[in-house]
């Protein structure tokens, strides 16, 4: 059987946020994807508008940190990237750390090279319904390998 059938392997949107991107830690970040053993299924840097931010965070609109972190994601270029692997999104996410760097575990990416709660230099889909629609905002069938 090919590992198409396999139920556990995922894919998970990774975006590598606009601060990070500035800051020249893309290399850095990707290599730590691939040395952790996820798939990089497609890959691209794009430049979101403050509207298109807010369409991929809508459903934090109501929340009080929204208008900011939407004019911080369109602020500059982000590298987007379909991770696949195991358990991808869970995977994925414990590598990232929590949402907060200072209270991220050490050797994540976040407690390495997050600034604060907002610039915490990496997204990832919390859930398979999520990964989906996040994957589909950013790339077509075409866009993708493997
Ligand atoms: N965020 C923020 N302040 C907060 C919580 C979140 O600025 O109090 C930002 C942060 O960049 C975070 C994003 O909003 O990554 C989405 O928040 P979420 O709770 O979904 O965290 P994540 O899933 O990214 O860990
Ligand atoms: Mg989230």
């Amino acid at each position: 059987m090919g590992v198409g059938s396999d139920t556990s392997v995922e894919s998970t949107l990774a975006i590598i946020k606009p601060d990070a991107v500035a800051r020249g830690l893309s290399g850095e970040i990707l290599r730590q994807i691939e040395s952790n053993g996820f798939k990089i299924r497609a890959l691209k840097m794009v430049h979101l508008t403050v509207q298109q931010a807010q369409q991929f965070y809508e459903v934090h609109r109501e929340r009080p940190f929204f208008a900011s972190l939407c004019q911080y994601m369109s602020s500059g270029p982000i590298v987007v990237a379909i991770l696949e692997g195991e358990r991808a999104i869970e995977r994925w996410r414990a590598l990232m750390g929590a949402t907060d760097p200072a209270k991220a575990a050490p050797g994540t990416i976040r407690r390495q090279f997050g600034t604060d709660i907002e610039k915490n230099v990496v997204h990832g889909s919390d859930g398979p319904e999520t990964a989906q629609r996040e994957v589909n905002f950013f790339f077509s069938t075409l866009d993708r390998v493997g």
